[in-house]
């Protein structure tokens, strides 16, 4: 219960650097902000507040290595922490956005969080090709 997973095809691309302990931590804080930020900006401040921490590589709690390789964000709602594969910023703010996404609706990809994420693309909220894709629904 609480927990949730990112699948994104990019992961690869972030396996091409290698994080410096400064960068995690200057990018930790980025994302930290941009949480705040969006926070604001698309949920009108009503989320609750989440500590974002970065990982290289990201190990999801519970989850074998081979498994963890292809997720690149995870949502504990116990703890209220958003765990994120450690993408330079901002290029994992889709995946920052996907979780808040489910801080905002339920750990499942169903209707009611399809219908959070057309309302951030709609807002014009930077998703990210592959959450468009794979949550957006049509619109005419
Ligand atoms: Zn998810």
């Amino acid at each position: 219960m609480g927990a949730t997973r990112s699948t994104l095809s990019t992961w690869k691309d972030r396996k091409r650097h290698r994080a410096t302990a400064a960068q995690l931590a200057e990018w930790e804080e980025q994302y930290q902000r941009h949480f705040e930020d969006f926070n604001r900006k698309y949920f009108a401040n009503t989320l609750p507040s989440y500590r974002v921490t970065l990982h290289d590589p990201l190990i999801v709690p519970g989850t074998p290595a081979e498994m963890s390789k292809y997720i690149a964000g995870y949502c504990d709602k116990k703890r209220r922490r958003i765990l994120l594969e450690a993408f330079p910023f901002p290029k994992g703010e889709g995946i920052l956005l996907h979780e808040m996404a489910h801080i905002a609706t339920n750990v499942h990809h169903g209707p009611r969080f399809r219908q959070e994420m057309t309302r951030l693309a709609a807002l014009g909220a930077p998703l990210g090709p592959v959450n468009l894709a794979t949550y957006v629904a049509d619109r005419p």
